[in-house]
């Protein structure tokens, strides 16, 4: 039984948020996102020439992203470099962003992603895609939209949203992840991934939850590139 939350939330609460664009003068679209204690930070380059020239598609772009947790971001030092998780990660994040930023405009060209994580305590997945995608539209690049991910999953009995570490290790009756990627105003997941056991009943409101999560930082993420934006038209 999980009754109450370790930190109080609701059950469908977030954990507080942050996010700014522009953190990195050097890269041609940057951005950070904080929910709780896990912070990711993002840098997209190009478009600009594939390298290397065998992975070049003629009629659109290719997205090349890497996922890092920097090892300082957890208590128990991360290994440095890159191992099977965030290979896996790094992955998902490229779907996600493939269906997110229209490559077709882009033919012949790569546009590089790179994330960090500073901060973890779960979620960096998501995390790490909200902060890409914002730094995707903060680079300039045409999106069909903004990607807004969080987990929603089931800790005991009860179905949570955007769980932390604590969560996730939860042991009487164990703790299932579901990291959710979506496109909002297309209606459309971009990344969906289970760790653990739930029925389909229980998936499916585990999903509805985590979309109604999202939809929450889409407001944040519009109005922090709303803000960048304007700032930008009056200089
Ligand atoms: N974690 C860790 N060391 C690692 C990998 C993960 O402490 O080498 C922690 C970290 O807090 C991470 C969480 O475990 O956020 C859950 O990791 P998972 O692989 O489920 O991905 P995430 O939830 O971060 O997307």
């Amino acid at each position: 039984m999980y009754e109450e939350r370790f930190d109080k939330r609701g059950f469908d609460e977030l954990r507080p948020m942050e996010a700014e664009t522009g953190i990195i003068p050097n890269a041609k679209g940057s951005a950070r996102f904080r929910i709780g204690n896990t912070e990711a930070i993002a840098a997209v380059y190009g478009p600009e020439e594939v390298k290397p020239k065998h992975f070049e598609k003629v009629d659109k772009g290719i997205i090349m992203c890497k996922y890092d947790m920097l090892p300082f971001s957890v208590p128990d030092r991360a290994k440095p470099g890159m191992d099977r998780r965030d290979m896996e990660i790094s992955d998902v994040i490229t779907n996600a962003l493939n269906r997110a930023v229209i490559l077709e405009e882009f033919p012949r060209s790569m546009i590089t992603v790179r994330v960090y994580v500073t901060q973890a305590d779960a979620g960096t997945r998501c995390a790490s895609l909200t902060a890409a995608s914002m730094a995707c539209a903060d680079a300039g690049l045409p999106m069909r939209d903004l990607v807004a991910a969080v987990a929603a999953g089931k800790i005991g009995d009860s179905i949570c949203l955007d769980l932390t570490k604590e969560e996730e290790d939860f042991h009487e009756g164990g703790a299932t992840d579901v990291p959710i990627g979506f496109l909002p105003s297309k209606n459309e997941i971009v990344l969906l991934q289970l760790d653990g056991k739930v029925t389909k009943e229980e998936l499916s409101r585990i999903v509805e939850m985590g979309k109604l999560g999202a939809m929450k930082i889409y407001e944040l993420e519009k109005s922090v590139l709303q803000g960048r934006f304007s700032n930008e038209s009056k200089s």
